[in-house]
């Protein structure tokens, strides 16, 4: 299957191949993810997704293809929503960062394949600078908060896996062109006045996440090719609209413990 930005997301596509996403919505919930992959849960794209299209599409150079096919960013007098004139404010702010500009400057949306870990998979870059980096935007609530994890402080990179989406985009071009490009988060925020830093992830930091990553494909490929039945966590919004009751419970079921 030959993949371009018009069937990249279709369901063909995404049984065929991996991608980031899928393995983070298989590490949430085995069920979720499946029901996904095969087009029986779809997602409405959610305001801060929506804003964070917005901007990428702003530098992909598609602004008003997105504009057309995304009515509901617009209010009824046909005006942009707060939500997206913010998102036009914070382009303007990016516009004035040489740094930011520049990360920016590398070839838009640029897909490849590959193969990880047994698996085939697909990739989709938001700027890609070729023999220098491999760069992906994103529009977040707050740069610099951290949040705990086991007891460990960790950015919104660690938070969102971003350094794993990024090990694997490093690996996929590794396997395309022979070579090790930096990986960098464009970052931006949504403060009223943006913070914003273009973040270079350590080789050492994706390398980590990519081998992380070793032990648990076999399971997800057995799951996606219907070999092992897909665990349900319980408690995601797929989860809940699919849940039939089974038993009575008691009270201390209902509380969870990790
Ligand atoms: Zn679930």
């Amino acid at each position: 299957m030959k993949l371009t930005n018009k069937n990249y997301y279709s369901t063909k596509a995404n049984q065929a191949f991996f991608s980031v996403s899928q393995v983070k919505d298989f590490l949430k919930c085995e069920a979720y993810a499946m029901a996904k992959i095969n087009g029986e849960w779809v997602e409405e794209p959610t305001t801060p997704m929506l804003i964070g299209s917005y901007v990428d599409s702003y530098f992909e150079g598609t602004l008003e293809e997105f504009k057309e096919r995304t009515p509901q960013i617009f209010k009824k007098d046909g005006t942009l929503k707060s939500d997206y004139i913010k998102a036009q404010q914070i382009i303007g702010r990016l516009h004035q960062d040489e740094l930011f500009m520049s990360c920016m400057s590398g070839k838009k949306q640029v897909i490849m394949t590959g193969e990880i870990y047994g698996a085939n998979w697909k990739i989709k870059m938001d700027s890609y600078i070729p023999h220098e980096a491999i760069v992906d935007l994103k529009v977040v609530k707050k740069l610099r908060e951290v949040s705990y994890h086991k007891g460990w402080k960790q950015s919104f990179i660690e938070k969102s896996r971003y350094d794993l989406q990024l090990a694997v985009y490093q690996e996929i071009v590794r396997q395309n062109t022979g070579e090790l490009l930096d990986c960098i988060i464009a970052a931006v925020d949504k403060q009223d006045y943006p913070d914003l830093d273009c973040i270079l992830i350590p080789n050492d930091q994706l390398k980590f996440q990519l081998d992380q990553l070793r032990w648990k494909m076999p399971h997800f490929i057995d799951v996606k090719n219907y070999n092992v039945p897909a665990k349900r966590c319980g408690v995601c919004d797929y989860c809940r609209a699919t849940k039939k009751l089974e038993k009575l419970i008691f009270p201390d079921d209902l509380i969870v413990f990790d």
